[in-house]
């Protein structure tokens, strides 16, 4: 089994944090989310963290150029040559798909996958309100999923022109979503 390189996109709220976890450790690669590696920053007061808090506390999303730079450094390291990735939270626009292109071809890579989460409007909302976290404000809510229908789905076509998307079904239990998630990779892995 070659070493998996997967995206998985879906709306804040879907469930794709909790489920990233148990897929990395299912398929032994490297998981990055590029919110928890601005939450880091933003708790150790780097520069990074001090240009990201405002824009994540508003909702709105950090620059592609500051995003692009993290991930390409990231992406490069051996751990990932060897043992793949699994990317949550990226790419978010056009831009930083295009980029996460160019910087698997730069390392001889290619995705194995693209997997939409799929969770309607509705009910990631409720569950948003529900985790209380201090970037959980309704305005916030609202604004980061405008922005994702905007910037982020656009991307959905993108991958399916590519031939990578699937789209697996996010409602029901955690353990019944994690057992379609191995099945969609499972099927694409060479
Ligand atoms: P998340 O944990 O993925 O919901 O990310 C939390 C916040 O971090 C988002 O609302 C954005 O402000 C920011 N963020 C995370 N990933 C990205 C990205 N790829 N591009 C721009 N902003 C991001």
């Amino acid at each position: 089994m070659g070493a998996l390189r997967m995206v998985i996109l879906g709306r804040q709220g879907s469930g794709k944090g909790t489920q990233s976890v148990r897929v990395a450790e299912r398929f032994g690669c490297v998981h990055i989310s590029t919110g928890d590696v601005l939450r880091a920053a933003v708790a150790e007061g780097t520069d990074l963290g001090r240009q990201a808090q405002e824009v994540m506390d508003a909702g709105m999303l950090v620059g592609d150029d500051i995003m692009n730079g993290i991930v390409a450094q990231r992406i490069a390291k051996d751990d990932i040559s060897d043992d793949g990735v699994l990317l949550d939270g990226f790419p978010r626009t056009a831009d930083q798909a295009e980029a996460l292109e160019g910087m698997l071809a730069d390392l001889g890579q290619e995705l194995t996958v693209a997997i939409n989460l799929d969770v309607p409007v509705e009910e990631v909302t409720k569950r948003m309100m529900d985790r209380g976290r201090s970037d959980d404000t309704e305005e916030a809510i609202a604004r980061r999923l405008a922005l994702y229908e905007e910037q982020t789905a656009p991307l959905l076509d993108w991958f399916s022109q590519r031939d990578l998307l699937v789209t697996v079904d996010g409602l029901g239990d955690e353990q019944a979503v994690f057992t379609r998630l191995e099945e969609a990779i499972h099927s694409r892995l060479p």
